[in-house]
């Protein structure tokens, strides 16, 4: 089968074939990816991340539910390798699960975090793409906010939400990542807990004293319970309000060009790691390397620039572009 026609005619195991192509980025896959490319871009996508524990899968589980009552097809790219969306049973509630899974407007995917760098980011985007060609109108990037990867990864995304859980002031850990920068909408789930109030009161507080305000767009940060639907449609709501901020001022195309830049990087990023570690290998250089500075005969700074050497040679730089 032909999997971007596949993909194109809605088949959904091309879909799933080719988020597995992508995933492991495969020889070849780019040109199926260059042939879906001119039918994306119509998407919206929502990125959420916080800590692990915090409620992001069962909380992307009630905001897909509530955006299918609304009639929108949803993508869901879950990164974090221990989501519930890999491991199902543990979420003890599989029965629900199942329900969105066998929804044709739904298709949810785990991404691993491997390979190469600049590979889960590449990756990532690459199954935004594939699943916004395929039709989805909503695609959900689920990750945990603990790598500088994952929070790149988010940033790709129009609306980010930052799900934070009750506590005191500084427990609102999130901070510690940088996350406060990118969020568009805080959440504050497990709302049943004590100290929501506190919470909510105390991001508001950081909110203001962010510099960097935009004046048109006040951050909503929005109580959840995600595991009683409490709160989703009010989540759901403010997502909304936030995307039609970003196309009436503008802001829309600005997002949708740093995600360029970011994809064009990660891509590059990826392919030349690819490139320097096969060329080093296949050369024997970088065992020679690593044993060289492990004796002391050499200086990692001088091993990293003969390595570099391996991609700076013009015969390689031409080749393979
Ligand atoms: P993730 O690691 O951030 O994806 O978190 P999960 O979605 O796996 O949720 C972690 C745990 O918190 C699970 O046991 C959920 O059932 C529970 N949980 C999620 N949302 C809520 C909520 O709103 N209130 C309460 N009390 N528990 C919740």
């Amino acid at each position: 089968m032909d999997l971007a026609e596949g993909v194109l005619k809605g088949d959904r195991r091309a879909l799933a074939r080719l988020l597995t192509l992508v995933e492991n980025r495969s020889p070849g896959v780019e040109e199926t990816l260059r042939r879906l490319y001119p039918h994306s871009g119509r998407a919206r996508c929502i990125g959420v991340t916080g800590l692990p524990g915090a409620g992001k899968s069962t909380l992307v589980y009630a905001l897909t539910a509530e955006l299918r009552r609304r009639g929108v097809k949803v993508g869901v790219i879950a990164i974090d390798p221990s989501s519930p969306f890999t491991r199902g049973a543990l979420l003890g509630d599989r029965i629900r699960m199942q329900d969105l899974t066998s929804d044709p407007g739904v298709f949810i995917r785990s991404m691993a975090t491997r390979g190469a760098m600049g590979g889960l980011a590449a990756g990532t985007i690459d199954a935004m793409m594939v699943m916004d060609a395929f039709g989805m109108d909503v695609i959900i990037v689920e990750t945990v906010g603990a790598g500088q990867d994952e929070v790149d990864v988010v940033r790709a995304a129009q609306t980010v939400l930052v799900v934070e859980i009750p506590g005191t002031g500084d427990e609102v850990q999130s901070l510690k990542a940088g996350i406060l920068e990118i969020a568009d909408i805080f959440v504050v789930n497990k709302a049943d807990r004590e100290g929501v109030d506190a919470t909510v009161a105390h991001l508001r507080q950081l909110i203001s004293l962010q510099p960097k305000q935009e004046r048109a767009y006040a951050i909503p940060v929005i109580k959840t319970v995600a595991v009683a639907n409490d709160g989703i449609s009010a989540l759901a709501n403010a997502i909304e309000a936030h995307q039609r901020f970003l196309s009436e001022s503008g802001r829309l195309e600005k997002r949708n060009a740093e995600r360029v830049r970011f994809q064009i990087l990660a891509l590059s990023q990826h392919r030349l790691m690819e490139r320097l570690l096969k060329a080093s290998q296949e050369a024997g250089l970088l065992e020679e390397l690593v044993q060289a500075v492990n004796a002391r005969t050499l200086d990692p700074y001088v091993a990293a620039r003969r390595l570099e050497q391996v991609i700076e040679d013009p015969v390689h730089l031409t080749t393979s572009i």
